[in-house]
């Protein structure tokens, strides 16, 4: 039976539409005013956007993770993600010590069998000893295009050479996928890193290892590989001016590059590094002020497409483990739960992006860079019924790490407030988050990809 949304103002391609959306065995069926069929909810003018993506979680397969150990799995991280209107999830599978890329991939995809709170897709990461050929050629057998390569932390084992990455990149294409790169010279910041261990290190140490002009140099370094092999090629943060500025530059040169950023970069700044050291670690770092309101310009001028969260979230314990910040972990972020929220509260509410700006950024260039659009990203006829709904006029919620639900003991966004908490969240038909609660059915589906053109 149609089940109807009414009277929302509707985020779509074609503008905001003030009316009712109805949908009927999973998939949106029209769009207009007095529809026919079952009232679901009157959101009484509140925003109806499409359900937001984000493609860019790290997860524990099955305890392992790339390095230090994470607090979520696929099953817990598409819960934080739903929490924050987030329909959808990306996740990495890499190789453990149990296992090749190929097989982690297997067994995520296996995990549809117990019940996931979001839809999901995998990407593949790659590291230094990986079967690129092979990888390639088996993932891309059970839906998996997209390819993540670091081309940082060589001194961690982390780093691809570039000989690999064209190799990557050569296969990558030939299945019609993306190669998702972590930009920035991985040998300028293992010298770095040696200086400033000489030197003594303090918190700014790690922000002198790793300044903002290695992520240019990343980009242009990797894009030309990407000319050369004919890939489409992603970056997974552009978190600088300098970063932004190139990224102009490659598109306007017709280079085949998109790039997303994290909503941390845009409003969180060194002054965590400096203060909390290792909670405030993440990589690349935070940076200093001066970057931020270009970020959220490129952000608005489509220099970069979208954001996602590298959701991450590990412990206090394993965040404070090392003896000093150049040897604590990297990642660590719990992000992906306020995405959506941030970008509605400090994107739309405070004038740096349109509405429809907000859902481009949260949903669509995701979905269309990823491969599952318009499936997923959009408000359309026949597209997924994966709806958001954010009304006006909300108290403000402080970020803490208790109403963030991550376990992790602390929160990277507890000095912000937002009013953008979705209050009912439909995904494929089914409502999933109710007055904020989650509701389920955890019957969210693995989404297997196919060549991109
Ligand atoms: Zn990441």
């Amino acid at each position: 039976m149609t089940a109807v949304l009414r009277n929302g103002r509707l985020v779509t391609p074609d503008g905001v539409q003030e009316g009712d959306i109805s949908y009927r065995d999973g998939v949106i069926e029209g769009i207009g005013t007095g529809l026919a069929g079952r009232t679901v909810a009157d959101v009484e003018g509140a925003w109806v956007l499409p359900g937001a993506v984000d493609p860019h979680l790290h997860i524990s397969l099955g305890g392992h993770s790339i390095t230090e150990p994470l607090l979520h799995d696929l099953h817990q991280a598409a819960r934080a993600a739903l929490r924050g209107g987030v329909t959808t999830i990306g996740v990495y599978a890499q190789r453990t010590p149990a296992t090749t890329v190929a097989e982690s991939i297997g067994t995520e995809i296996g995990r549809e069998r117990d019940g996931v709170a979001a839809d999901y897709f995998i990407n593949a990461l790659l590291m230094p000893g990986d079967d690129i050929e092979g990888t390639v050629a088996r993932s891309s057998q059970v839906g998996v295009i997209s390819f993540k390569t670091m081309v940082a932390y060589a001194s961690r084992g982390l780093m691809l050479d570039d000989a690999s990455i064209c190799l990557l990149m050569e296969r990558a294409a030939a299945v019609g996928g993306v190669t998702l790169v972590h930009a920035e010279n991985g040998g300028a910041i293992d010298y770095l890193d040696a200086v400033e261990r000489n030197r003594g290190v303090t918190n700014a140490s790690y922000l002198r290892s790793q300044p903002v002009d290695l992520e240019p140099e990343g980009m242009n370094r990797t894009a030309m590989f990407a000319a050369l092999t004919g890939c489409r090629l992603h970056f997974v943060h552009c978190t600088s001016a300098p970063g932004a500025a190139m990224l102009g530059t490659l598109k306007s040169s017709g280079a085949s590059v998109t790039a997303e950023t994290q909503i941390h970069y845009l409003l969180l700044t060194n002054d965590e590094v400096l203060q909390r050291g290792p909670l405030g670690k993440v990589g690349p770092p935070l940076r200093d002020a001066d970057h931020l309101p270009q970020l959220w310009e490129a952000l608005a001028d489509g220099r970069i497409d979208h954001l996602s969260s590298d959701h991450s979230p590990k412990s206090l314990e394993v965040k404070l483990a090392a003896a000093n910040i150049l040897d604590a972990t990297f990642g660590g972020i719990a992000g992906t739960g306020v995405m959506l929220p941030l970008a509605f509260s400090e994107g739309f509410k405070k004038g740096r992006l349109t509405i429809e700006r907000v859902a481009e950024v949260t949903s669509t260039r995701a979905a269309q860079i990823y491969g599952i659009y318009p499936q997923k990203g959009v408000l359309a006829e026949g597209s997924d019924a994966d709806l958001v709904v954010i009304p006006e006029g909300q108290p403000e919620v402080r970020l803490t790490h208790d109403n963030l639900a991550t376990e992790a003991g602390y929160s990277l966004y507890e000095s912000i407030v937002t009013s953008g908490m979705p209050s009912l969240v439909i995904r494929g038909g089914s409502v999933v988050i109710s007055d904020g609660q989650l509701v389920g059915p955890e019957n969210g589906r693995y989404l297997a990809r196919s060549r991109q053109a």
